[in-house]
């Protein structure tokens, strides 16, 4: 089979690093525990303890839907309710997932620029009705790094903590993209968790180019009472649980996540600089993570589609979606800027 194009519709198009793919490999072979009791789990959750530097619960799962529902059902009654940025993919991409999950505690959208909250908006929804008529937020999610790719400093993160400590809120992170966002920010992990007050982390995997699976990092370790049944009950709960961790040990061993992560987002930022001057391309947000978002001539996008080239136009704010992985090489980025400018001129 020819090797085929690299894309920048999604992380998700690529496939999955030489390193976790070894890990998964060196798995394959002989009888382990099942249903999580093995020593490739036990390694994960051991190597995402030291990357947190602190003693948080580990679960591994198969999807990003499933990982924030259910830390999100975990946090709430089914009365209560959950606010997140109106871009949010708990909101847009998991076909109400987190409703079903929680037996429906119900969504709550804030606006807020770049695809961040503003933290003076949870106030003012939590404010506006405190009367038993109304679902009683309990939860905030902002997702790191955003739907838009920027990502949310440890100071923004430590305002909206703020908020949520002072209203009595737990703080959700969605980190299909956590690995970008620590990467576009040099900073430590802890330092965008839960130092800054994050109860909950879905440490996506799949996107940063693990075959499968995200794992949800519980830093509030009261939280994760039960939620293996929890997973369990959503068939979410992996016999073979090996082949859902052991990439972890493959990505976390020697920084592989980071280097990778940190090459995703270079390549975005090679794309930007490449497209953003091109008369006609309006850039819509910041670059920080992985992805630029671009409004291009309708005829344009046309002429790009029909070359062969796939991205996404119906993600957040509309506009192009220009996604970069772990996989994506310079030489694909320059054919492809090349091409937004030809199909322009
Ligand atoms: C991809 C993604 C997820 C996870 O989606 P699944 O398809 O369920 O794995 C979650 N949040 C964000 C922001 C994403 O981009």
């Amino acid at each position: 089979m020819p090797a085929p194009r690299r894309h920048f519709a999604s992380d998700n198009y690529a496939g999955a690093t030489p390193e976790a793919w070894a890990a998964i490999e060196e798995a394959r072979h002989g009888h382990a525990r099942a249903y999580g009791e093995d020593e490739w789990t036990a390694r994960a959750a051991d190597m995402l303890r030291d990357l947190f530097e602190t003693d948080c619960e580990v679960f591994f799962v198969f999807n990003g839907t499933a990982a924030n529902s259910l830390a999100l059902a975990t946090c709430c009654q089914s009365y209560h309710s959950i606010l997140c940025h109106e871009l949010a993919h708990v909101e847009t991409d998991e076909c109400g997932a987190p409703e079903f999950f929680s037996n429906g505690t119900k969504v709550l959208l804030l606006p807020g620029a770049n695809g961040k909250i503003d933290p003076a908006g949870i106030e003012r929804v939590v404010k506006k009705r405190t009367d038993l008529h109304f679902p009683k937020p309990r939860a905030v999610s902002i997702t790191n790094a955003t739907e838009v790719g920027t990502a949310y400093t440890p100071g923004e993160i430590k305002s909206i903590w703020a908020r949520t400590k002072s209203l009595d809120l737990h703080l959700h992170m969605d980190g299909a993209r956590f690995a970008n966002a620590v990467a576009s920010l040099g900073c430590t992990p802890k330092e965008i968790t839960w130092q800054a007050g994050v109860d909950v982390l879905c440490f996506g995997g799949t996107k940063q180019g693990l075959p499968v699976g995200e794992a949800v990092v519980f830093f509030n370790r009261d939280l994760a009472r039960e939620f293996e049944y929890r997973c369990k009950q959503a068939g979410q709960l992996a016999s073979k649980m090996r082949f859902l961790s052991a990439g972890w040990v493959g990505m976390l061993k020697d920084g592989a996540w980071l280097r990778h992560a940190a090459h995703s987002n270079a390549m975005a930022a090679r794309l930007d600089a490449a497209i953003s001057p091109i008369p006609g391309v309006k850039k819509l947000f910041p670059r920080e993570a992985n992805s630029v978002f671009a409004e291009l001539p309708l005829p344009a996008i046309e002429k790009l589609l029909a070359k062969g080239w796939r991205f996404y136009t119906f993600i957040g704010a509309g506009g192009c979606r220009f996604m970069c992985s772990w996989d994506t090489q310079a030489e694909d980025v320059d054919a492809f800027a090349a091409d937004v400018r030809a199909s322009i001129e």
